[in-house]
C-alpha cells in the first residue's frame, strides 16, 4: 500500500519539487494538492502544474475538504499558515510534516497543541547532509574551547521571506547545545551591529540574491585558526527527496514532535 500524501504549498519553489519527487519515489502517491485561495494553480491538475503527465488531482484551497484519504500531510508554505494546517491535521488525525520556516511563538504553539493528537516532525532543512553538518557543528562547539567565537554565514535567493535562514537557526541551535547553552531569540544580525564583538558568541550574517537554493557556513574562530564546516545546496530536490522520506518514516507513530534527527540517526 502507498503512502497518501497530501501537499499544502503546492504551487511553490519546494512544492514543485515535492510533486516531481513524488512521481520517481516507489510507495507514494500525491491524494492532496492545496495552495492559497488566490493562488493561480487553482483548479489546475498538479501533474500538469510542473510539466508532467496529468495526475488527476486538482489544485485546492481547502485543506479540511481534501484531508479524507490523506496519511501525512507536507506543509511547505508560508510561516502564517502552518498554524492552520496543523489544527486541521490534529482534527483529522492526519500525520504532518513541517518544512516551513520563520515560524513564530504563537505557531509553535499551536503545533505543539496538536502534537498531543498527532505525530509532527518540524525541520527547517530536510537535507540529509544538512543535518549531517548539524551533528557535526554540535561536535565541534562541544569540542572547542568556548572562547572559539562562532558566525554562521548564510546566502539564499532573493524571494525568500525569513532572515536568518531557518537552517541558520537550526546550525545555531546545534553551535549552542554542543556548548550546554540555548540559542537566545531573536537573534541578531552582523552588519547591523558596530564594534568589537563579544568573545565566543555566535552571530548570524545573510546574503540575499539571484537565484541561490542555499549556503550555510558555520565557522569557528580562534586565535591563529579557524574550523569552517559548509553545505551548498544546488537542487530543491534535495529538501523534497529527505522531506518525503521524513514523511513516510512519521505515518503511524505515535503522537508528538519530531526532528529530522529522530528520523535520520535514532530510527528504531
Ligand atoms: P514559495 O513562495 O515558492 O511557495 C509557497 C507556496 O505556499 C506558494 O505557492 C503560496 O501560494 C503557498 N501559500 C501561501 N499561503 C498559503 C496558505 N495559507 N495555504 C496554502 N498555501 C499557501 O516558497 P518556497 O521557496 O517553496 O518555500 C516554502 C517554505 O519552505 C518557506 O518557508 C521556505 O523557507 C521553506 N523551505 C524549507 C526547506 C526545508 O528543507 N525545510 C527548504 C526550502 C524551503
Amino acid at each position: 500500500m502507498s503512502v497518501r500524501v497530501g501537499i499544502v504549498g503546492v504551487a511553490g519553489r519546494m512544492g514543485q519539487a515535492l510533486v516531481r519527487a513524488i512521481q520517481t519515489t516507489l510507495g507514494l502517491e500525491l491524494v492532496a494538492a492545496v495552495d492559497h485561495a488566490t493562488s493561480p494553480a487553482l483548479g489546475l491538475d498538479a501533474g500538469r502544474l510542473v510539466g508532467l503527465d496529468a495526475l488527476g488531482v486538482i489544485v485546492n484551497s481547502d485543506l479540511q475538504q481534501v484531508l479524507g484519504t490523506v496519511d501525512v500531510v507536507i506543509d511547505f508554505s508560508r510561516a502564517d499558515a502552518v498554524g492552520f494546517t496543523a489544527e486541521v491535521c490534529a482534527a483529522k488525525g492526519v500525520a504532518l510534516m513541517i518544512g516551513t520556516t520563520g515560524l513564530d511563538p504563537a505557531t509553535q504553539a499551536r503545533i505543539e497543541k496538536a502534537a498531543e493528537k498527532i505525530p509532527v516532525l518540524v525541520s527547517a532543512n530536510t537535507s540529509v547532509a544538512l543535518n549531517v553538518l548539524a551533528e557535526l557543528v554540535r561536535l565541534a562547539a562541544r569540542s572547542l574551547p568556548p572562547e572559539y567565537d562562532i558566525e554562521i554565514f548564510e546566502a539564499h535567493h532573493r524571494h525568500k521571506i525569513d532572515a536568518p535562514s531557518g537552517t541558520a537557526l537550526l546550525l545555531g541551535d546545534a553551535a549552542a547545545t554542543g556548548r550546554g547553552e540555548r540559542l537566545e531569540r531573536p537573534v541578531s544580525l552582523r552588519g547591523s551591529q558596530s564594534g568589537a564583538r563579544d568573545p565566543g558568541g555566535i552571530g548570524f550574517s545573510v546574503v540575499r540574491g539571484g537565484d541561490v537554493v542555499g549556503e550555510h557556513d558555520v565557522r569557528f574562530l580562534g586565535t591563529g585558526e579557524q574550523l569552517c564546516l559548509s553545505h551548498v545546496a544546488t537542487d530543491r530536490g534535495i529538501f523534497a527527496r529527505g522531506a518525503l522520506a521524513a514523511a513516510s518514516w512519521l505515518v503511524g507513530r505515535p503522537a508528538g514532535r519530531y526532528t529530522m534527527a529522530d528520523f535520520l540517526f535514532n530510527k528504531p
